[in-house]
């Protein structure tokens, strides 16, 4: 199969439809990146009945939005400076973002584990965590007081020797990845009309008489072309100051960067909770569950440049505040780490605002969407992706006031398809021996297309027997995938559309039959040469 083979379910366009239709449309608005924020206002303008592009430099999602730790979570840390409005208004976003995602946003149980030397006492994190759990609607199972003895029977893992307690509670954990969440909503940006493409860089713009005239690179030939649009959104998440230089636009807000880190190890608990501890530092941080492994994470150091990698400090400070925390066989080690995930947090510093380090806390809060009128160029800055449907909503009102018109959609523009056709299509693929559970993963990663997959189990069930032995992922998966998720180099399957490539070492991954069948499929051999030419996945065009 090809990529840009058409399929006869008049899906999406092919890479060299949409850079054609890129650079022949005059659009309302072309968002400039692809993470989260970029993701969302492609989906939210297009379903507002406007005329929209979408580029993204590298992947969709390879900047900061695949580097998250994967929470939906409505602030609970905020509650310690008693901001009670704020964390309503949090765990508000956070509700609606779960109800409509109810497949990809799972409630998830936290384990806050309390020591001698915590900042709280559990009773008072107790006290806190109803407060929170109240602020939240009462839409997560009750939090409830854990005693020294019940953390050890429920979290044998947790070395309790020295703690007071802690506390349970919930949040929410998004089920796949942070990219894949985001990849979900540039499809259905295009299920809306937008125009997408990854890897096509913003190089050049320039203003004249009302329309922005912009100069482009496909990275995947090096050429250029042309596009225009009456408004830019400037989604460029950490690199928005430079999309500012290229556009001559002010926002009054300046961002700051926090580096933090996550560590995959082997599985540190099966519970399925996230265990939540106190660092050194009296910080939060986390084991969270992701696949059959353990996510440790996450550091939180001023940095000045965005461009950041793991450095061995990092390595060896989380592990040596887990291993304190743990009871395992052994500490855990550098040799224990299966991949890295590392990016930074953009802080969002207010007009007057000094960014000291000591405030930096009350910067993570809060996300700004400012608008420069007469430049007509909307910026993003900051952001979470528990916050992204306020984003959305946000960039609507934004853009009104560089005078388009955008209409209120038909129905709610974000959200999983209604119910009916989940039920539809699981009781289909019921009907094709799916069984539930894999009918039911299989909706989750597709959604709508689903319907695609089943077509082609009805022509050949043998497609749907897993590819290799590290997922269960079929043939028929992954042709779909192929269709649909623009996956034009090894690590877009491998690290952002799936979790292979963070749940399992490079080796394993580019040894195993499934992979290099799933590579050949969507990428053909040259695909498979660029996975073995560069199995830890480097080569990401970043350069
Ligand atoms: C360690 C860590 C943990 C986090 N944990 C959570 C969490 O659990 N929950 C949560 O809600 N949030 C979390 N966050 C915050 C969240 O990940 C970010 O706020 C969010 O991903 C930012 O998205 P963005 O779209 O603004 O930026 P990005 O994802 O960085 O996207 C910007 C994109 O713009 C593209 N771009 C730049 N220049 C150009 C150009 N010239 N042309 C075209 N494209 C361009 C880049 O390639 C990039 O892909 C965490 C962040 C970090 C660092």
């Amino acid at each position: 199969m090809h990529l840009d083979e058409p399929h006869r379910h008049g899906g999406p366009l092919s890479r060299d439809g949409s850079l054609e239709r890129l650079s022949t449309t005059r659009f309302d608005v072309i968002v400039v990146g692809g993470g989260i924020n970029g993701a969302v206002s492609a989906l939210s303008l297009s379903a507002h009945g406007l005329k929209v592009g979408l580029v993204e430099a590298d992947d969709f999602a390879s900047g900061t939005s695949q580097e998250s730790s994967n929470m939906i979570w409505g602030g609970f840390k905020y509650l310690e400076s008693y901001d009670i409005r704020l964390v309503a208004g949090l765990c508000r976003s956070r509700n609606r973002l779960a109800a409509a995602y109810p497949t990809r946003i799972l409630e998830t149980r936290f384990m806050a584990v309390l020591e001698q030397g915590a900042p709280f006492a559990p009773w008072f994190a107790a006290l806190g965590a109803n407060v929170y759990w109240g602020l939240g609607r009462l839409r997560t199972i009750r939090p409830r007081h854990r005693s020294r003895s019940t953390i050890h029977r429920l979290e044998p893992a947790v070395a309790t020797t020295g703690i007071r307690g802690g506390i349970e509670y919930s949040d929410y954990l998004l089920a796949d990845n942070d990219s894949r969440f985001v990849s979900e909503l540039v499809i259905d940006a295009e299920r809306h009309g937008a125009v997408v493409a990854n890897y096509v860089k913003l190089e050049f713009a320039e203003l004249g008489a009302g329309v922005w005239n912009l100069v482009l690179r496909d990275r995947s030939t090096g050429s250029t072309f042309e596009a225009s649009a009456q408004v830019l959104v400037n989604a460029a998440g950490p690199l928005v100051s430079n999309i500012g230089t290229l556009t001559e636009s002010r926002t009054s807000s300046r961002l700051v960067f926090s580096k933090g880190v996550h560590l995959t190890v082997p599985q540190v608990t099966d519970s399925g909770r996230i265990l939540a501890f106190f660092d050194d530092a009296e910080r939060l941080f986390y084991v969270l569950p992701m696949g059959h492994r353990s996510v440790i994470g996450t550091t939180d150091t001023p940095v000045d440049d965005p461009e950041v990698t793991v450095t061995g400090a990092d390595r060896s400070f989380l592990l040596e505040q887990v291993s304190q925390r743990l009871d395992l066989d052994r500490n855990l080690e550098a040799s224990d780490v299966i991949s890295e995930r590392c990016g930074v947090r953009a802080l969002v510093v207010p007009p007057g605002g000094s960014g000291r380090r000591r405030d930096w806390t009350e910067l993570s809060r809060r996300h700004a969407v400012e608008t420069d009128e007469g430049r007509r160029v909307v910026s993003i800055l900051g952001g979470k992706l528990s916050d992204c449907l306020n984003v959305g909503a946000e960039v609507v009102d934004a853009v009104r006031l560089c005078g388009l018109r955008p209409m209120p959609p038909a129905q709610k523009w974000y959200g999983e398809p209604p119910e009916d056709e989940q039920r539809s299509a699981l009781s289909r693929a019921a009907g094709l021996d799916v069984t539930s559970d894999v009918a039911s993963v299989m909706w989750r990663r597709h959604g709508r297309r689903m319907d695609e997959v089943l077509d082609l189990l009805d022509g050949d069930a043998d497609l749907g027997g897993p590819l290799g032995e590290l997922d269960p992922l079929s043939r028929a998966d992954v042709m779909v995938m192929g269709r649909h998720e623009r996956i034009l180099r090894p690590s877009d399957l491998l690290r952002r559309r799936t979790m292979f490539s963070m749940l399992h070492r490079p080796d394993t991954v580019a040894a195993d039959k499934g992979v290099r069948d799933a590579i050949r499929m969507i990428l053909g051999d040259e695909g498979l040469r660029a996975m073995d030419a560069d199995p830890a996945l480097t080569d990401d065009l970043k350069a």
